[in-house]
């Protein structure tokens, strides 16, 4: 997106902003949509990353379906236009009244993560006298090499039943009059870089899927997951070529539609978030930029030392570091160390509030716009109002035009749930005589 285009966006809209380049989401979902082409597919959006409704229905107009982790995604992704027989639901711990409400909306399948969850299914699928379309999640016990947190194959991981289990729950669901086994599907991480463990795991979970077809059990859907990574700082990434040629092999020999669950590859290079600069500070030796946006905004450098490259739009001199004598900093501190290097920190009373540690920044001044890049996903869908904060709005941008998406939240929403429960004379005493 253009620096221009950006910078009225903040002066429209403004900050801090997250904005999202539509045509970039629409370019991601063809790549990945004409990479999967030579066979039955469905590119199932995974919600989380960006649940905006406007982004969802966005990607439903061309064709993809959702993944979804809770009910609300549920009906944000019915909401947004998606077709019920392309929708899926994931997730560990699903309700009760999950369940029902799925089943009552007739989704494509559930993905189990269990044998307890199984069970509660059918009784809930027998207590309205429905049939639930299900899939196991299988967790093939493979070392995904992302981090830690977002590592979701290894048999220490919560997620998903082991091989010798899935079998199990199949041939149980096979003979229960309230279950009908449609897909098998795993899932084994997210930020992937390296293409052979989710082709183990395709083979893994290909093997169970042919010795289940031994057992006259066939199914229709191979769900490979998402997590296919980007290139935050200088990772190296998986080729969607290789990807899909990797997964149709690992399939020989099955007859299903493959389904794909890609989240932070269709939408997190379309995103950045926009802050304005506040304030510079010097402790000692250090620099700090602080600016408008915090880790409410932006969960995932203190989540996970994750990286966001960030630039200053239309900085006037790059020569100088943000700490320079210029900018107004004692010589001593300037000669010091960290001279040219600045943490980009938010005004949140933690000191895991940070958006970007130790980067180069020119002189910048009070107003001075900053914009990180590679924010589509995970970005707003992690944002919270810790510290009374509202979230920032939300931006589309599509053939070089802006548009809102989300309205900034407003102190009011924030309290909505809280104040009716303000005595009368308490909510008075402030606004007498105004
Ligand atoms: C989070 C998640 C995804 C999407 O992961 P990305 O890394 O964003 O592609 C897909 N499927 C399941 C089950 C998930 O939990």
């Amino acid at each position: 997106m253009q620096e221009s285009l950006l910078k009225s966006c903040a002066a429209e809209f403004g900050t801090p902003l997250y904005v999202y380049d539509f045509d970039k989401i629409s370019a991601q979902f063809e790549a990945f949509k004409n990479a999967f082409k030579a066979r039955k597919s469905l590119i199932c959006y995974a919600l989380k990353a960006n649940p905006n409704l406007s982004v969802i229905q966005h990607l439903s107009a061309q064709g993809a379906g959702a993944d979804c982790v809770s009910i609300g995604e549920v009906r944000r992704a019915l909401l947004s236009g998606v077709p019920k027989y392309k929708i899926i639901f994931s997730g560990v711990g699903k309700r009760d009244d999950e369940i029902l409400e799925a089943l009552q909306s007739d989704i494509l399948f559930l993905n189990v993560e269990s044998e307890a969850e199984l069970l509660r299914i059918e009784s809930i699928a027998q207590s309205i006298q429905k049939v639930a379309r299900i899939s196991v999640r299988v967790n093939p016990n493979i070392d995904a090499k992302t981090h830690p947190y977002i590592s979701t194959g290894l048999h220490e991981n919560k997620f998903g039943v082991d091989i010798e289990s899935a079998k199990k729950l199949y041939i149980y669901a096979k003979k229960s009059q309230f279950l009908d086994p449609v897909g098998i599907h795993f899932h084994i991480g997210s930020q992937l870089t390296e293409l052979s463990p989710i082709i183990q795991g395709a083979q893994k979970v290909a093997e169970l899927a042919h010795s289940l077809l031994a057992l006259k059990i066939e199914l229709k859907f191979f769900d490979v997951g998402g997590g296919i990574g980007i290139c935050y700082e200088n990772e190296k990434t998986i080729n969607l070529y290789d990807y899909a040629q990797g997964i149709l092999g690992a399939l020989k020999g099955l007859d299903v539609t493959i389904i794909c669950e890609p989240g932070r590859f269709l939408v997190a290079e379309s995103g950045v978030l926009l802050t304005k600069v506040l304030y510079e500070k010097y402790n000692e030796k250090k620099c700090f930029i602080i600016v408008d946006a915090a880790m409410n905004d932006l969960m995932r450098p203190t989540l996970y030392d994750a990286v966001h490259k960030v630039r200053v739009l239309d900085s006037k001199d790059l020569q100088n570091g943000a700490c320079a004598s210029e900018s107004g900093v004692p010589d001593s501190i300037a000669q010091g160390a960290n001279k040219s290097k600045a943490d980009i920190v938010g005004a949140i009373c933690e000191s895991s509030d940070f958006l970007a540690k130790g980067v180069e920044m020119p002189p910048l001044a009070h107003g001075d716009l900053l914009c990180f890049a590679n924010a589509g996903a995970y970005g707003f869908s992690m944002a919270h109002s810790y510290n009374t904060r509202p979230r920032a709005a939300e931006v589309g941008v599509q053939n070089g035009k802006a548009f809102l998406i989300r309205e900034r939240e407003k102190f009011e929403d924030l309290i909505a749930p809280e104040l009716k429960f303000l005595s009368p004379q308490d909510l008075n005493k402030n606004t007498e005589g105004k």
